[in-house]
């Protein structure tokens, strides 16, 4: 440790820098973690898990609806979000506690407060210094509103998570997942919801089949979609209402204006200043392939890196540091080739491996397997919901590249099917695995006709 106090200081205990510190800490390492704000970061308070519990109340309301064709009678449902928001927040506090409870347990220090570099290997916090052989930053990102007349008005998934009361009409702006899952949540709690982005189609990078077929069930559902247009001006009425003034002219009154429109890393205050370490062109801090800063003695990860901003990656990434650092033996680099991603929009999307369009792009001759199919459930239910299926394969080697899906649970069955992939499975292989009947994830496996060849 060369007469520094600690091995390992890491900056922000969020996804990856608590994985990061404990697994150092596990490996022998002295290891201290500052943070600002909340432990479990953005995943645990203001991400992943409270949007998952959002995204199952808004679900009951297909649950309540279908069940009347399974026989059911029910009153008439009503719905509280102050109920649904108080027992979110006990959930995510036992979180905390439990976050605070593993870093102790592992032997790391936990520092509440915000922290600051003094120089390569010194940090300060609420006027303490510690110095460490290695400094970790995992800081995260925060969401941006767009800089418009009237965005004090707006509030971003930070605020979405807290409001005290559902709104009645709610403006979602944005073309990404979160943009997609909140236009979700709000619709199916209740609130009169409309999306907006600037674009011709949101979720850019999923395959466009996807993209087209989550357009068409959203729709079907009721929710409002509008897209190439985006808002210009937000002012507040008299009578507490919003009124949106769109760049096409018209002006919407609403009750909430939601932004999804990016996040930026979190990196104010930080004292990059005082060290050598460097930013990309995005404002993102730069790093090599094993997380290494332009300053020899810090790294950094996660969503500040700015690379695949999900809480598997930074997680795999933080475990790489703390093995790289402390069990070199053990240290492969990353693979970002095959990560698998959900959407929780209702309903969902899982994916993993190429979009049609990228394998295109790699050079890649595609037999393409699609099928629309009405899930079980929704026979009964008298529901017009089709689930998408869809295998990007290579027409050369036979392998799997991509595998597509939009319906319920989609995120639960394409985990398995990534093994699949990273495992380099052919069509074949599919084909000869045998089927859970009845299910629909079954399709993957009985899929036998070429649908189009590209
Ligand atoms: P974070 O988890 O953001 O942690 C950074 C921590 O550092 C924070 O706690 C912050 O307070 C602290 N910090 C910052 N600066 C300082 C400082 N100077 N001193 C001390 N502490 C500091 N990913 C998924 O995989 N699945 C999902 O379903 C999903 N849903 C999401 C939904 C939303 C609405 C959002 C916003 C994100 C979602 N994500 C999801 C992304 C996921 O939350 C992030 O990729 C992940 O949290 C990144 O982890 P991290 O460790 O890089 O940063």
């Amino acid at each position: 440790m060369m007469g520094y106090d600690l091995d390992l200081f890491v900056i922000g205990a969020g996804s990856g820098g608590v994985r990061a510190a404990r697994f150092a800490a596990g490996f022998g390492a002295k290891v201290a973690v500052a943070e600002s704000r909340y432990l479990g970061g953005t995943c645990v308070n203001v991400g992943c898990v409270p949007k998952k519990l959002l995204v199952y109340a808004a679900r009951f309301r297909d649950d309540f609806a279908d069940a009347a064709g399974f026989g059911w009678r029910l009153g008439e449902a009503e719905f509280d979000w102050e109920s649904l928001i108080a027992n979110k927040d006990k959930e995510i506090h036992r979180l905390n506690g439990i976050y605070r409870q593993l870093l102790n347990d592992s032997g790391v220090t936990v520092v509440d407060g915000h922290a600051r570099l003094l120089d390569a290997h010194t940090v300060e916090v609420a006027g303490h210094r510690y110095t460490a052989e290695h400094i970790l930053i995992a800081t995260g990102g925060w969401p941006v509103l767009p800089d418009i007349p009237g965005k004090e008005y707006a509030i971003s998934s930070n605020e979405a998570f807290f409001l005290p009361e559902l709104p009645r009409r709610v403006l979602v702006v944005g073309g990404g997942y979160i943009a997609v899952e909140f236009a979700s949540i709000f619709h199916g709690l209740g609130a009169e919801t409309r999306l907006l982005y600037r674009r011709d189609l949101f979720l850019k990078g999923f395959d466009l089949g996807v993209r087209e077929h989550v357009r068409d069930e959203l729709g079907k559902r009721g929710l409002a979609l509008e897209f190439k247009v985006e808002i210009r001006q937000i002012a507040k009425q008299a009578d507490g209402s919003l009124l949106a003034t769109l760049s096409d002219g018209r002006q919407l009154e609403t009750d909430c204006v939601f932004f999804a429109t990016g996040r930026k890393p979190m990196i104010e205050g930080l004292g990059l200043e005082h060290t050598e370490v460097r930013l990309d062109d995005q404002g993102y801090i730069e790093v090599d392939a094993d997380f290494r800063t332009a300053e020899p003695s810090i790294f950094a990860i996660g969503d500040v890196i700015g690379r695949v901003q999900l809480t598997p990656m930074a997680l795999a990434e933080g475990m790489a540091v703390a093995r790289q650092l402390y069990r070199p033996e053990q240290y492969q680099r990353l693979d970002y080739e095959h990560i698998p991603t959900a959407v929780f929009c209702l309903p969902n999307i899982a994916t993993v491996g190429l979009s049609e369009q990228e394998a295109k792009a790699r050079g890649h001759r595609l037999h393409l397997y699609e099928a629309r199919l009405r899930p079980m459930k929704m026979t009964l239910a008298g529901r017009d919901e089709r689930m998408l299926f869809k295998l990007v394969v290579d027409a050369d080697s036979d392998r799997v590249l991509g595998c597509h899906l939009v319906g319920p649970d989609a995120g639960e069955i394409i985990q398995g099917m990534a093994i699949a992939l990273r495992m380099g499975a052919t069509k074949a292989q599919f084909d000869r695995t045998i089927g859970i009947h009845p299910t629909a994830a079954e399709e993957f496996v009985t899929l036998r006709t070429v649908s189009r060849e590209a």
